[in-house]
């Protein structure tokens, strides 16, 4: 049983396996790092730190990118930024809508007065390169293309190379929702052709939720260069940000306190990442995902979409099985987190997170195990 805390009491929260679509776990380096002094954001100490991460954001998101940087805030503040600096009210759009983040980023674009085209697939379904042509057909005027590469909502993964050829064809952009692939799939921003991607610092980077890595190239900030309008955040405008995140020594510009401390934690989360290799990453979240496949297979479970992501694994909920009553037996029983279904999903899937630091070997049998257990299936 947990204690109860009083006002003072000092924090003690549990030490949970976090095997859900997020946060992942956070290794102690990363942890360490967050708890180091605290210097002034305009500090060239800082600054330099700032400078090392972006460089490291450069790596992991195979880019070139001059403007690339990490966004003050989580995940969803990666996707406002991208929507508000590319999109002007009036602009054509055309999004993938396969899942909850597709339909979001579909919300998101209309707010910023966009017309937005929804390219629908089934839930689990992703959207071949015949399907993103035809769409393009019927809607010519379209001026950017937004897809989710990581569905987290059904663990699909959309294959993105050969698509920006098509869209660069039509003289739109390639923006893409990297959140949950970031650091965990191939993703090669350059090589394939993306104009703008975001991410986020707690699925496959391990780092705590707060930090938003962004990056735009040539064609994005032409599209911002010729904006007409007025971008209609003043937090997320990227025109304003780039003086403080890419201004360049003496001349950064003070515009809102960058997060010092997560900026630490990112830092060394992406030296993790390239410590180990994009390579050797990517082939151990494949491995991880085979090895955890073939034991829930075994367990008579199924996946969800038929291109599985490695990174999140959404299986069905078997007949018979208490959703909550399961989830709440992992978690107070064996300390695992698994997700729960999202949206239409909800009661119907399960999510399981193989995320970085927590897509090892024993992070995959402890979960088949439990769940065993759980479901009287051994
Ligand atoms: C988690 C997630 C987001 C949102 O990130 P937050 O950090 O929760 O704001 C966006 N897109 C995808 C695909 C995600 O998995």
């Amino acid at each position: 049983m947990q204690q109860t805390r009083t006002s003072q009491a000092p924090l003690y929260p549990a030490e949970r396996l976090l095997l859900g679509p997020g946060p992942s776990p956070v290794p102690l380096r990363v942890l360490r790092a967050l708890g180091a002094p605290t210097l002034g954001h305009l500090d060239p100490q800082y600054i330099a730190i700032m400078d090392e991460t972006c460089e490291l954001l450069r790596q992991v998101f195979r880019t070139q990118n001059q403007l690339t940087f990490p966004v003050t805030g989580t995940g969803m503040a990666g996707m406002e930024c991208l929507a508000v600096n590319l999109i002007e009210p009036g602009d054509e759009v055309i999004v993938g809508v396969n899942g909850v983040f597709g339909t979001r980023m579909k919300e998101i674009m209309e707010g910023c007065g966009a017309t937005v085209h929804a390219l629908e697939a089934g839930w689990g379904d992703v959207f071949t390169l015949e399907q993103i042509g035809a769409a393009f057909e019927r809607h010519p005027r379209a001026r950017l293309l937004g897809l989710v590469h990581a569905e987290t909502s059904t663990g699909a993964h959309q294959p993105l190379d050969g698509i920006a050829d098509l869209v660069h064809a039509r003289g739109a952009l390639l923006a893409v929702d990297a959140v949950t692939s970031l650091g965990g799939h191939d993703l090669r921003v350059d090589e394939w052709g993306i104009d703008a991607c975001y991410s986020g610092s707690q699925k496959c980077l391990n780092c705590p939720p707060g930090l938003a890595p962004v990056t735009f190239g040539e064609r994005a900030l032409a599209r911002m260069d010729a904006r007409k309008t007025r971008v209609q955040s003043w937090y997320l405008d990227v025109s304003q940000l780039r003086k403080y995140y890419v201004g360049g020594g003496p001349s950064r510009f003070y515009h809102h306190t960058a997060p010092i401390n997560m900026t630490y934690a990112l830092r060394e989360a992406l030296l993790i990442v390239m410590e180990e290799g994009l390579e050797s990453r990517y082939a151990r979240h494949q491995q991880m995902h085979q090895r955890l496949r073939r034991g829930l297979e075994a367990l008579g479970l199924s996946y969800v979409p038929k291109h599985s992501l490695y990174t999140l694994n959404c299986i069905h909920i078997p007949a018979g099985a208490d959703d909550a009553a399961v989830r709440r037996r992992l978690l107070e029983e064996y300390n695992i987190e698994i997700g729960a279904g999202l949206g239409p999903m909800a009661g119907r899937a399960w999510r399981i997170g193989l995320m970085g630091h927590g897509a090892t070997v024993r992070n995959v049998d402890l979960i088949l195990a439990a769940l065993r257990q759980v479901l009287g299936r051994g």
